[in-house]
Formats: C-alpha cells, structure tokens, sequence
C-alpha cells in the first residue's frame, strides 16, 4: 500500500506540510479563479466580432492579452507589481492589513480566505484518504472545485474549460473502481447531466425563466463520473437544502426579492467534496437509522 503515512513521518507533520501546499496552491486558484473568466471573456467578444465581420482577425491568436502566468500579480487598483514578499499567502495579507502597499486599495478578502480554504480541505482530504494514488486524484478533485466554486461566485459561470475535464478525469480515476465502481461512474455522469437538465427543462417550460445554468448539469455529470450515481440523491440533498437555506436568508438579510440570482456551483462543489470524502459513512448511517425504525 502507498500510505502517506509510514513509520517515520507523524501524521500531524504530514497534515502541517499538505496545509502549507494547500495555502500556495489556493494562491494560484485565486489567479485563475480571477484571470481564467477574464481570458474567456476577451475570447467570446473576439469570436463574436469575428462572426459579425467586425474585426478581420482573431486578437487573441495575433497577440494574447492576458494568460494565467502573464502579466505578474499587480494591484487591480494601481497597477503596482507585487513584489515576492508581498505574495505570501495569508500572511503578507496580514502584513500589508489587507492594503496595496501603493495605493492603499482594499485588498480584496477572497485572497486570504481562498488561500486558507484551499489548505483547510486539501489537509482535510489528504488526513481521510490514506492511500498515496486516492489522494492525488482526491486533490485534483478538490482543487478544481474550489476554482469552480470561486468563478460561479464571482462570475456566474462554470467554465466548460474544468467542468469537462473534470469529469473525463473522474472516469479515468474509476477505472480501476478508486472511488466507484466504472459503471456506477459512467451511470453517474449520464444521469447528474440529464436530471439537472430534465429539471432545467420542466421549469423553463412551466415557468419560462431559467432556474439554473448548463454548467450546473455538467458539474453534476462530474460529481457523478467520481462518485458514482448512488451519491447524486445526497449531493443533491445537501447542495439544495444549503443552497435553500443561503437563499433565504439571502432575501431576508438583503431585501433583494425573489429575482435574486444565488449560483448553485458552490453548493454542489461543496456537496460533492462531502460526499467523496464521508458519503458511505452519512448513507450506511442513514440506513441503518432506517432499518432500526
Ligand atoms: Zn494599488
């Protein structure tokens, strides 16, 4: 067995140091949580000028204006470079007081909060999971909900560009049945995009609005290629009734009314990472409470 944990290393060290990694990878999620929405943004008004005979040429193939390496982190107030020091996570948060050491622009608190987040679930998951190769896939996993999360927050927006691998990645990860077996995965996949999308579909015939978005379906068909379609009634228990709570207390704190626009994203990422990691254990209990009744 590839167990992290081996005689030699505590298992405290172990979750310490996967904190650490977590704290500078949320670091780089905050860029592309911030820079990836941008990029597809200039590319859509580029196709779209493309299309109308607007513009000749496609910009973004002559000259890239913005990718996830390039410009180096600035102030979005400024402009000001930020320099290496600065670019700690949380701590020259704390160092600079959440202040441009130029300008003093409020620094946004998503930096921080994505950084510790980012280093609380990755040493949550890495402390559940034992074996080396589950946990590898279980990071992954991890990380590219929290980006999507982040983005549907800022952007309403669950970019194809992780949704989709995501979801391939899931079904390679099962192939040797890490999280589920394949065909409860490939099921899974299948059914996460069509219950969303039959709903989707029933509302907006009944309603004619639109209650959700096709990158909702997608991120479920994800969830499903990973934990297999016997975990989509939970995910969609735990994201619908925090997502109902949320939304409540949305309207009454914020007076916004029933147009209110809360993104689903975050609340099936949060459901899903649940769910790989403790949802055997919340079905077996729920059943066996079932049975003893
Ligand atoms: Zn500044």
């Amino acid at each position: 067995m590839n167990h992290f944990v081996t005689q030699n290393i505590s298992p405290e060290t172990i979750t310490a140091v996967v904190f650490c990694f977590g704290l500078v990878v949320g670091s780089f999620l905050n860029v592309v949580i911030l820079r990836l929405p941008q990029q597809l943004k200039a590319q859509w008004k580029n196709d779209s000028e493309v299309f109308l005979g607007i513009v000749q040429e496609d910009k973004n193939e002559v000259q890239p204006s913005n990718t996830l390496l390039w410009p180096p982190s600035h102030c979005t107030n400024c402009g000001q470079q930020i320099k290496p020091w600065q670019n700690i996570p949380v701590i020259s948060y704390l160092l600079l007081r959440g202040r441009c050491n130029n300008c003093s622009h409020a620094i946004s608190l998503q930096y921080p909060f994505v950084e510790l987040l980012t280093g609380f679930m990755l040493a949550v998951t890495v402390a559940y999971i034992g074996d080396a190769i589950n946990a590898i896939y279980a990071i992954i996993f991890t990380l590219c909900l929290i980006a999507l999360a982040g983005i549907d927050v800022n952007e309403k927006l669950l970019p194809d560009q992780i949704t989709l691998p995501l979801l391939w990645v899931g079904l390679f990860a099962n192939i040797n049945g890490t999280f589920a077996p394949l065909p409860d995965a490939v099921t899974g996949a299948i059914a996460g995009y069509l219950s969303l999308w039959s709903l989707y579909w029933m509302f907006k015939l009944v309603t004619g609005r639109e209650g959700m978005g096709y990158g909702d379906f997608k991120l479920l068909s994800a969830l499903g290629a990973w934990l297999g379609w016997q975990m989509l009634p939970l995910v969609i228990l735990i994201s619908s009734t925090f997502g109902a709570v949320f939304g409540v207390a949305a309207i009454l704190l914020g007076g916004q009314g029933r147009n209110l626009q809360i993104p689903f994203g975050p609340f099936l990422a949060g459901a899903g990472w649940i769910a790989l990691l403790w949802g055997d254990t919340i079905v077996t209990w729920y059943f066996s409470g079932f049975n003893a009744i």
